[in-house]
């Protein structure tokens, strides 16, 4: 049995994301990976310019601030910078590679939405990830676990999980979206995103249309 997988192992999470901006779905993720894995740490990390997203995203700081101010009540979760700092194209495996060399006796989970899980085995070295983590992914209203999406993957069964959390249909398109077409206010978002989030995309004047 290899260090990874004793038991009393510590268990780390690592949830990465554009946030932009970071929504009630994140932090509701959030919160229910840490209860339903028993985590000791959940590392949030906003990505980089990642690949796969054709869309320029917000500047780095913004990202980065309203990430702080989403999961800031949340117990046992960093706010990892180390992708921004990274320059050139990020990889979720130089990431977790990184964490695991930090942390040894670690076992690793990775979290993320049913959407993303779609396009996995796309991921830049997806076996590697396979070998250092355990894969978490949540329904997503849009994009719903289907048994077969896991057909491709035999073999590696036991590296899978679902995480059970109410379908929330917000997405951060949507809330880009209702700012920008000036129908929304900081008060308009208000059900969607934490609420300091909410003033921080109305002090900054974010997703404004120009
Ligand atoms: P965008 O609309 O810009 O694509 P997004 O809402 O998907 O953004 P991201 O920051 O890209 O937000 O998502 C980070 C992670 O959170 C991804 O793994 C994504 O699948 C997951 N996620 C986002 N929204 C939800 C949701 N409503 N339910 C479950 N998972 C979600």
């Amino acid at each position: 049995m290899s260090a990874a997988s004793s038991p009393g192992a510590k268990r780390i999470g690592v949830f990465g994301g554009a946030f932009d901006p970071p929504h009630n779905a994140h932090v509701a993720l959030a919160q229910a990976a840490l209860e339903r894995f028993g985590l000791d740490t959940l590392y949030i990390i906003p990505t980089g310019q990642a690949w796969h997203k054709a869309r320029a995203l917000s500047a780095p700081v913004h990202r980065l601030a309203m990430t702080r101010l989403a999961f800031k009540d949340v117990p046992r979760v960093v706010v990892d910078d180390r992708e921004l700092q990274r320059a050139g194209p990020t990889f979720t495996i130089d990431t977790l590679q990184a964490l695991q060399a930090e942390n040894p006796q670690a076992q690793l989970y990775l979290f993320l939405g049913a959407d993303q899980f779609a396009a996995f085995r796309q991921w830049h070295r997806w076996q590697d990830i396979l070998e250092l983590a355990i894969i978490c992914i949540a329904d997503r209203a849009q994009s719903t676990l289907a048994q077969t999406q896991f057909d491709a993957y035999t073999g590696h069964a036991n590296r899978f999980f679902t995480l059970k959390l109410p379908l929330m249909a917000v997405s951060a398109t949507q809330i880009r979206q209702l700012m920008a077409s000036g129908v929304a206010t900081a008060k308009g978002i208000a059900q969607l995103v934490p609420e300091p989030v909410a003033r921080y995309i109305s002090l900054h004047q974010l997703y404004r249309s120009h």
